[in-house]
């Protein structure tokens, strides 16, 4: 039996129930939603705070090789299903890839069981540590900061700013290289020289000045390296723009996952599929091995020609990393923010108020003539 095949059967020994669940409160029975930055979960209703039980299992590197192999030819889609509501029993359908959410009527958390049919299943996550209030408090600042934002933006902030907490899925591969290239070292050296210039009255100088040039010569070698922890999300619903916030993360703050911590969130499964993460990491982990390149030819320039990198003892890791989110509408576009749940750094992407762009055209016109009636006096 492979590893793969083995670590696979681990996770569907273990019942559905145990990968997704809600939990009842141990005071008052109602369901609990995550407390950020805590190890608890908290009860909206009665205030108990109900410890969540330590895992102290290791977060383990697992091989992707075997993993491809295991899921060659199998589609992999999440169907959106109609789940019923534990406490008010409405029924709703789950948006797009979520698997966990919060009841549309109630508010309430609920989980879809759809993600248990996934292949492979986070096995880490890193837990909300910004609240929602800090969250809002975060985009505020933000606003604040876009003086060329349109008034009504900067109301809509003040006003409840609709914060999301989502927990995004992301592969984090590890890998060696191995490269050998071919290319060329640039030295620079200076040379002086008589440079002979002639006046408008036709008079000559004569002076000197020193003129760089680059003696190159061709060289060749070989890099290794072990790439660590290289991210790449594992889901379509953040457009390229937003990117910024939920690309730096600190992956020592991962532990086990256990599905308290996804209690009165949004989780959404992967939409990039194992195998297509790969090629995406390998931009960053090329770009990585192209830096040590240049630094192994050394001298002032270098020129990289052929490159031909072995990748070996690739191992991957599926985690869940929160963000919180909101998206919001003005004349008819839609803007959205992010607010990372693990730093509480902030990406966005806002209107322009032709208003004030105009406003401060006009301002930096009049200066001008200003400072140019100034100087003729
Ligand atoms: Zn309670
Ligand atoms: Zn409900």
């Amino acid at each position: 039996m492979s590893e793969a095949d083995s670590s696979e059967a681990r996770t569907q020994d273990r019942p559905e129930a145990d990968f997704i669940r809600t939990f009842p409160c141990g005071g008052c029975g109602a369901k609990l939603s995550f407390a950020p930055g805590t190890r608890t979960l908290k009860c909206e209703f009665c205030g108990t705070a109900n410890e969540i039980e330590a895992d102290d299992t290791r977060v383990e590197e697992l091989p992707f090789d075997t993993y491809l192999k295991a899921l060659e030819g199998r589609e992999e889609m999440v169907q959106a299903e109609t789940v019923k509501c534990a406490k008010c029993g409405a029924e709703q359908t789950l948006g797009d890839n979520l698997f966990a959410s919060a009841c549309t009527f109630c508010s309430s958390p609920i989980v879809s069981k759809g993600y248990a049919a996934r292949r492979i299943k986070p096995k880490a996550i890193v837990p909300f540590q910004v609240d929602h209030k800090r969250a809002q408090d975060e985009f505020r600042r933000w606003v604040k900061s876009l003086w060329l934002a349109p008034n009504d933006l900067k109301r809509y902030a003040q006003s409840d700013a609709g914060m999301t907490g989502l927990y995004l899925p992301y592969w984090t591969y590890d890998c060696n290289t191995a490269t050998h290239y071919t290319g060329e070292r640039g030295e620079d050296y200076y040379t002086d020289e008589r440079v002979e210039t002639t006046d408008s009255q036709g008079r000559t100088s004569v002076s000197t000045q020193r003129r760089k040039h680059t003696r190159w010569s061709a060289v060749s070698g070989s890099v290794e390296a072990f790439h660590d922890d290289v991210i790449v999300m594992a889901s379509h619903s953040l457009p390229r723009t937003m990117h910024g916030a939920a690309t730096a993360w600190n992956l020592k703050g991962l532990v086990p996952y256990q599905p308290e911590f996804v209690g009165g969130f949004r989780a959404e499964a992967y939409q990039v599929g194992l195998s297509e993460g790969f090629p995406i990491a390998k931009e960053d982990i090329d770009a990585t091995v192209y830096g040590l390149i240049r630094r192994d030819i050394g001298g002032d320039q270098q020129r990289v020609h052929q490159v031909s990198t072995q990748y070996s003892n690739v191992t991957f890791k599926h985690v869940l990393l929160p963000v919180w989110i909101s998206a919001y509408r003005y004349r008819d576009k839609v803007f959205r923010f992010l607010v990372n749940g693990q730093t509480g750094e902030v990406s966005g992407d806002s209107p322009t108020s032709w208003v004030k762009v105009t406003m401060l055209t006009i301002a930096v016109v009049i200066g001008i003539f200003i400072l140019l009636v100034l100087f003729s006096n």
